[in-house]
C-alpha cells in the first residue's frame, strides 16, 4: 500500500537557485514536447509517444546546454507526467495537458538516490543537503519525492512510501452499517442518518477576502511592482483556502468513514453543472470532486467501500417512504408527500433515496426503516465537533423537537 507525506522545505539561497533551474528546466521539457506534439498531431493526426520524446531528449539537451545543469532524470520523468497526461486525456479523467507558467510556481520529480536523515533531504545535483520539517515519520520504503513550488513562493517535498501492508480486503456491504449522502450546494452534504454538514465559516470569510484581493489586482498596473506584490497576496489567499478546504473534506471522510463501513453517492456530473453559471462557483468551492476522490482513496485503504449509484435524476423528488415522485421545485427545501403525508426535507429525503438505491443496486436487502443505529450519528456529530467542524445540524433531533 502507498502512503503520501508532504513536508515544508527550507532551501537557502543558493539552493533556491538551483531548484529554480530545476523547475525552469522541467517546465520548458515539458512545453517543449507539448508544443512538438500538438504539432505533430496537427500533421500526422497522431501525437507523441513517451518513446518518441525519449528519442528526441538527448538531441534538445545537446542544444540546450543549460538542461545539463539539472538532474537528468527529473527531465526524463517530465516526459512520463507528459505521457500519463494525455492518457489522462484520452480515458476522459482530464483535461487537455496545458503549457506551464512560470508564476505557478514548479514541480519537478526526484525518482531514485534521494535520502532523508535528520530534518534533511539529499538529492542528485545538490552539494548540500535541504533543511526540510519532517511533522511525522515515514512509513515503510521511499519510492519518488516531487519538489514543487506554490505560486506564493513556498517549496515542499512530497514522498511516495510503499508501506509493505496489504490493503484490507473490503468489508461486508450492509444496510445497518451503510449511509448515504447527498452533496449539495446550500449544504455541503447530508446524511440519510439525517445529519446536515455545512461549509465552514472560516472557508467563507476566506473566500471573501480573496474576492476583495483579486478586485485590487485587478486595478494595478499591469508589469509593476505593486502588481507582483498583489499577486503573491492572492496566491497566498488561494493556498490558505486550499488547505483549509482540504482540511475540511479530510476531516469529514474521516468521520464518515469512522462511523460507516459504506458510503453510498450519488454521481452529480460536476463538469456539466459548471455549464450553468450561476451555480459554477459555489459548486467549484464546495470541490464536490475533490472531496469524492478523497473519499475514495481512503475507503480503498481502509477495506471500505464506496457505492456510486451513478446519475439519478429523481433523488430528491421521490418519497423515500412511499416512493411516490412529486413536482418538486428547486426553490422547495421542504414539502410533504401528497400520497403518504411524509414531511421531508429535500436533502435528507434525497440521502434515503441514495442509501436505498445503492443497496438495491448491490443486491443488498435494504430493509427500510430505521436500520442504521442512531449511535453512529451520534459519534459522527461528536467526532466533527471534536476536530473543530462546527457546522453540523441533526435534523432528526430537529424533527423530534418539533
Ligand atoms: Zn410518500
Amino acid at each position: 500500500m502507498f502512503k503520501a507525506y508532504k513536508f515544508r522545505l527550507y532551501p537557502d539561497e543558493e539552493q533556491q537557485l538551483l531548484l529554480e533551474k530545476h523547475f525552469g528546466s522541467c517546465r520548458f521539457v515539458w512545453n517543449h514536447f507539448l508544443d512538438s506534439s500538438n504539432k505533430r498531431y496537427v500533421e500526422t493526426g497522431k501525437g507523441m509517444s513517451y518513446k518518441d520524446a525519449s528519442v528526441l531528449l538527448p538531441a534538445l539537451k545537446e542544444e540546450r546546454e543549460w538542461l545539463n545543469e539539472v538532474n537528468s532524470q527529473s527531465l526524463q520523468q517530465e516526459l512520463m507526467h507528459l505521457d500519463s497526461a494525455f492518457h489522462g486525456f484520452f480515458r476522459k479523467i482530464s483535461g487537455y495537458p496545458a503549457f506551464r507558467k512560470k508564476r505557478n510556481g514548479g514541480s519537478f520529480t526526484v525518482p531514485q538516490h534521494f535520502t532523508i536523515k535528520d530534518n534533511h533531504l539529499t538529492i542528485p545535483k545538490f552539494k548540500t543537503p535541504l533543511r526540510l520539517f519532517m511533522h511525522r515519520n515515514i512509513e515503510g520504503e521511499m519510492r519518488s519525492l516531487t519538489i514543487s513550488k506554490t505560486p506564493s513562493g513556498k517549496y515542499y517535498a512530497s514522498i511516495l512510501a510503499e508501506t509493505g501492508k496489504k490493503i484490507p480486503g473490503p468489508v461486508r456491504i450492509e444496510a445497518c452499517t451503510s449511509i448515504g449522502i447527498d452533496v449539495g450546494i446550500k449544504v455541503f452534504l447530508t446524511t440519510s442518518d439525517g445529519l446536515q454538514i455545512d461549509n465552514p465559516k472560516n472557508l467563507k470569510k476566506s473566500e471573501k477576502k480573496l474576492a476583495l484581493l483579486q478586485k485590487r489586482l485587478s486595478r494595478k498596473q499591469k508589469g509593476s511592482k505593486n502588481m507582483n506584490k498583489a499577486r503573491i497576496k492572492v496566491a497566498t489567499a488561494q493556498e490558505h483556502i486550499a488547505n483549509q478546504r482540504m482540511d475540511f473534506h479530510n476531516k469529514v471522510s474521516d468521520a464518515m468513514l469512522r462511523a460507516y463501513d459504506t458510503v453510498i453517492t450519488e454521481d452529480l456530473n460536476v463538469s456539466g453543472m459548471m455549464k450553468n453559471h450561476h451555480l459554477a462557483r459555489s459548486i467549484a468551492d464546495a470541490g464536490w470532486s475533490s472531496f469524492m476522490a478523497m473519499l475514495k482513496t481512503k475507503a480503498l485503504q481502509r477495506g471500505k467501500s464506496i457505492i456510486d449509484i451513478g446519475r439519478f435524476d429523481p433523488s430528491s423528488r421521490m418519497c423515500s417512504h412511499c416512493g411516490y415522485t412529486y413536482n418538486l421545485k428547486l426553490s422547495e427545501r421542504k414539502w410533504i408527500c401528497p400520497q403518504c403525508n411524509t414531511a421531508h426535507d429535500r436533502e435528507w429525503n434525497a440521502a434515503k433515496n441514495i442509501k436505498q438505491f445503492g443497496l438495491i443496486k448491490t443486491g443488498i436487502p435494504t430493509d427500510s426503516g430505521e436500520l442504521t443505529p442512531v449511535d453512529r450519528s451520534m459519534d459522527t456529530l461528536i467526532f466533527l465537533a471534536r476536530e473543530g467542524i462546527g457546522q453540523v445540524h441533526w435534523l432528526k433531533q430537529e424533527a423530534h423537537a418539533l
